[in-house]
């Protein structure tokens, strides 16, 4: 079965026993995303989200109930590294049977159990991050960002011919919810550098991949088998501070600037999940160069692509203080990647780097064409000169102490039934 095709899972008229999972926004049961929870005294587990639950696959397959699955024992305890390198065969036996178990009232007394309360567990990041590397896909948002920083040529030759990207750093990648603390650093300065708290920190708005079989050194992913190493999808926020980036990023790139804190959100949103979403990947102009042989195939021009509905809210202190809601900052999709996350697996590894079972990557800032449709701040604000204007009579150019950052994504596609990623924000402290 190919990677864009749907069954019997993505039947947008399928129902489910469990309450609250009909038409929840970001988990109804066409999804079935894997994270790692706890609760009570038990360590960290498998589970599923379903609605406003949690399942605990791991005490569900150690219960016998999933008897095809029994081997994946071993692999749902502590992390989810092993269980994510098994592959797409095994996500898509889980998922065929969750659905069958969570679909027919029948299995609601034997299940039902193992159903904990979103609000009882505790979400953790689902795998050891070995390795993570952040992509730059997002070609507006390189042309905007090139356009501040170089006005004459903004995006720089090689963009269309190589997906650009940097080795982040794996240590500060967190979960959702964990405070952001404003780093200090070198800031730039008329008379040289000054140290301090950054006065522009942004966030980043991208999409998280998280890599399953991995390959060994030596040995390049082709990209027609590229979609075989992708686990699944989350949220994922580049918080950056924009002065130190300008300061530190030539010669090398981003350093600093962006290695104190990333932050993911819990569930691991299938391919299988998604493919009810895919489509063309970004249609490419008649006077623009095509891929090099090893990062060209017609299926994933064909299907590489997602539809997905992409969003910023900010909550301010004083805006929470006064009972106003989070605002809605912008509204993007993901139409805008120049380069599908199968060309990124398939170029990672052509000279020959190994990835492993829990790597992360991250898209680069998704950003559309047109104002309101901005995955960061710094294209908002048009660099910092034009400040937002919030309901409170506040302004933001970047993020103050106090704001809450979400950011949010939804697949849409008619005919399906829509799905979400769950939560992803962050409280700014100083
Ligand atoms: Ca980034």
């Amino acid at each position: 079965m190919s990677w864009w095709q749907t069954d019997h899972t993505h039947d947008a008229g399928a129902r489910s026993w469990v309450p609250g999972a009909d038409g929840h926004p970001d988990f109804p049961v066409q999804n079935l995303p894997l994270g790692l929870f706890s609760d009570g005294d038990s360590g960290p587990r498998a589970g599923i989200a379903i609605g406003n639950h949690v399942l605990d696959l791991a005490g569900l397959i150690d219960s016998g109930l999933l008897p095809e699955l029994d081997h994946l024992s071993d692999f749902t305890r502590e992390r989810l590294n092993e269980l994510l390198a098994l592959g797409a065969e095994v996500r898509r036996a889980l998922r065929h049977g969750l659905f069958a178990l969570l679909t027919d009232a029948r299995h609601q007394p034997a299940i039902q159990p193992f159903l904990v309360p979103m609000e009882l567990a505790e979400l953790h990041l689902p795998c050891e991050v070995g390795d993570y590397t952040d992509f730059y896909a997002g070609i507006h948002h390189a042309t905007a960002v090139g356009k501040l920083f170089r006005p004459d040529n903004p995006l720089l030759p090689n963009y269309r011919h190589v997906p650009i990207g940097y080795h982040g750093r794996a240590s500060s990648v967190v979960l959702t919810g964990t405070p952001v603390k404003r780093p200090q650093g070198q800031l730039p300065g008329a008379d040289g550098p000054r140290f301090g708290p950054t006065e522009r920190l942004d966030l980043e708005l991208e999409l998280g991949v998280w890599i399953g079989p991995g390959n060994s050194m030596g040995s390049p992913i082709p990209l027609a088998t590229a979609n075989e190493h992708v686990a699944g999808f989350c949220l994922l926020n580049d918080w950056s501070a924009r002065d130190v980036q300008a300061w530190e990023y030539q010669p090398l790139g981003p350093f600093l600037a962006k290695n104190f804190q990333t932050t993911v959100s819990p569930w691991i949103v299938t391919p299988e999940a998604l493919a009810p979403f895919r489509g063309p990947a970004f249609a490419r102009g008649a006077d623009e160069p095509q891929p090099l042989p090893y990062l060209a195939d017609a299926d994933d021009a064909a299907h590489g692509g997602l539809a997905l509905e992409l969003g910023v809210w900010l909550q301010t202190r004083a805006m929470r203080e006064a009972g106003l809601p989070e605002v809605r900052l912008s509204a993007g999709t993901a139409g805008a990647l120049y380069w599908t996350v199968q060309q990124m697996v398939a170029h990672h590894t052509v000279g020959g780097c190994p990835l492993m079972a829990g790597d992360l990557f991250g898209t680069g800032t998704v950003s559309g064409e047109t104002a309101g449709s901005e995955g960061s701040l710094l294209e908002m604000t048009h660099g910092g000169k034009q400040p937002i204007t919030l309901p409170t009579g506040e302004t933001r150019t970047f993020l103050q102490d106090g704001d809450c950052l979400r950011i949010s994504a939804r697949a849409v596609r008619d005919g399906f039934a829509p799905i979400g990623f769950g939560d992803c924000s962050g409280e700014i402290i100083g």
